[in-house]
C-alpha cells in the first residue's frame, strides 16, 4: 500500500525546492480541477482531490516537511492504523486550518473563523478598573475586585443538557458544527461553509435544557477576586490577572482579568513618571537665615536644613524619596521640593518697628550690591 503512494511533490508538479506560495498555487490548480463538486460520480477525480489535499497538508506544514524529505511516506506511517497513519484524512473537513483559507479564496466565502466554531475556545477577558490611592499606587496594595464571572454550570458541567440527559449530536452537520452550500453560479459551482443553521455551530442539539443554565452550559455569579497592586503602578496602567476571566469551552482555558488603575489624585502631591513635585512655603526669614524645615513626603515628614540666603522658587532634590520603579522596586525616583519664600502680608507694629530698624541697618548698602546672586532653579 505504501509503495503505491505517489511523492508528495510529484503529486503537485513542484520541484523539492517549491516555496509555500508555489505549494499553494499548485495545490489550487489541482483541487479545482479534481474538486468532488465539480466531478460529480467520478471516483478517479476524487482520489486525485484527496491524493492532492492530502500532499498539500504534509507540505504546507513545515514540521510534517522537514519529516517527510527525511523519512518519505515512512515518517506517517509508524504506529498509525494503516492508510495514512498518524494522518486521518478519512473524515476531510473542507474548512479545516490547512484548506480553510484555499477553499475560502477559491470558491469564495467560507472564512476560517467560521470553520472552527467546534474546537475549543479561550474564555472572554473581562475588563474593569480599580481606583486606589495615591500612597497605594507609590507602595503597592492588595485588593479585592468584584466581578460577574461566566462559570460551568455545576448541574449539567457546561453540557447545557438537563441532568440525566445527553444533548444529541445534529443530524444536519453530523457533529461536525458547519455545513458546506453548494451552488451553481456564473463561475461554476460555488462552494460556502458556514455555521450549521440547526445547532448554531456547536454540533449538538440539546433536546432538554437544563434547568439551572437555560441551556448555555454556564452560570453567571458575583465573585471577589483578590488583586496585587505592584508598588509604582502609575493612573492609567492596566494589570492582568490570568486565568480569572470568563470559563472558555471544550477546555479552551479561562480569559484573563484586566484591570485598569486609576490612582486619585492627591492634595500635596503631584507624579510625573517616578518622581513627586511638592512646593513648601517657608518664612522670608528662614530664607533668609537658614533653618530647619520640615518636608512632608510619602515616607513621612522629614527635616531639611534650609541654608541662609535661599531665593524663592529653589528647588530641592530629595534623593530616592519618589516613586518605586515597577519593575525594580529598591530603585525609587526622587522628590523634588520647590521652597516658596513667603513674605507675610500683615504685620503688627512691633514687627513693622523690627523691619523698619533691618532696613535702617541695610542703609548704606548699594541696593544691589550685597544682593546675593540668584541660583539656579536646581540647586
Ligand atoms: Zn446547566
Ligand atoms: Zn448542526
Amino acid at each position: 500500500m505504501a509503495e503505491a503512494k505517489r511523492d508528495y511533490y510529484e503529486v503537485l508538479g513542484v520541484p523539492r525546492t517549491a516555496t509555500d506560495a508555489d505549494l499553494k498555487k499548485a495545490y489550487r490548480v489541482l483541487a479545482k480541477k479534481y474538486h468532488p463538486d465539480t466531478n460529480q460520480g467520478n471516483p478517479e477525480a476524487e482520489a486525485k482531490f484527496k491524493e492532492a489535499s492530502e500532499a498539500y497538508a504534509v507540505l504546507s506544514d513545515a514540521e510534517k516537511r522537514k519529516q517527510y524529505d527525511q523519512f518519505g511516506h515512512a515518517a506517517f506511517e509508524q504506529g498509525g492504523g494503516g492508510g495514512a497513519g498518524g494522518f486521518d484524512f478519512s473524515g476531510f473537513d473542507f474548512g479545516g486550518d490547512i484548506f480553510g483559507d484555499i477553499f475560502g479564496d477559491l470558491f469564495g466565502g467560507g472564512r476560517r473563523s467560521q470553520a472552527n466554531y467546534n474546537g475549543p475556545m479561550k474564555g472572554a477577558n473581562i475588563h474593569t478598573t480599580l481606583r486606589i490611592t495615591f500612597e497605594e499606587a507609590v507602595f503597592g496594595c492588595e485588593k479585592e475586585i468584584e466581578i460577574t464571572s461566566k462559570d460551568e454550570c455545576e448541574t449539567c458541567h457546561g453540557t447545557g443538557a438537563k441532568p440525566g440527559t445527553e444533548p444529541e449530536t445534529c443530524s444536519r452537520c453530523g457533529g461536525k458544527g458547519q455545513v458546506v452550500f453548494t451552488q451553481q453560479s456564473m463561475f461554476g459551482m460555488v462552494r460556502n461553509v458556514q455555521a450549521c443553521p440547526d445547532c448554531g455551530g456547536t454540533g449538538k442539539i440539546i433536546k432538554e435544557k437544563c434547568p439551572k443554565c437555560y441551556g448555555t452550559g454556564f452560570t453567571s455569579s458575583r465573585k471577589k477576586i483578590q488583586v496585587t497592586v505592584p508598588a509604582g503602578i502609575d493612573n492609567g496602567q492596566t494589570l492582568r490577572v490570568s486565568g480569572k476571566g470568563e470559563e472558555g469551552t471544550k477546555g479552551g482555558g479561562r480569559g484573563d482579568l484586566l484591570v485598569q488603575v486609576i490612582v486619585s489624585s492627591h492634595p500635596k502631591f503631584n507624579r510625573q513618571d517616578n518622581n513627586i513635585y511638592t512646593e513648601e512655603y517657608i518664612s522670608f526669614v528662614t530664607a533668609a537665615l537658614g533653618g530647619t524645615i520640615r518636608i512632608k513626603t510619602v515616607d513621612g515628614e522629614v527635616e531639611y536644613e534650609v541654608k541662609a540666603g535661599t531665593q524663592t522658587d529653589t528647588r530641592i532634590r530629595l534623593r530616592g524619596k519618589g516613586v518605586p520603579y515597577l519593575r525594580n522596586k529598591q530603585t525609587r525616583g526622587d522628590h523634588y521640593v520647590t521652597l516658596i519664600v513667603q513674605v507675610p502680608e500683615r504685620l503688627n507694629k512691633e514687627q513693622r518697628e523690627a523691619l523698619q530698624a533691618f532696613d535702617d541697618a541695610m542703609k548704606g548698602i548699594k541696593p544691589d550690591g550685597d544682593k546675593p546672586k540668584k541660583k539656579g532653579i536646581f540647586k
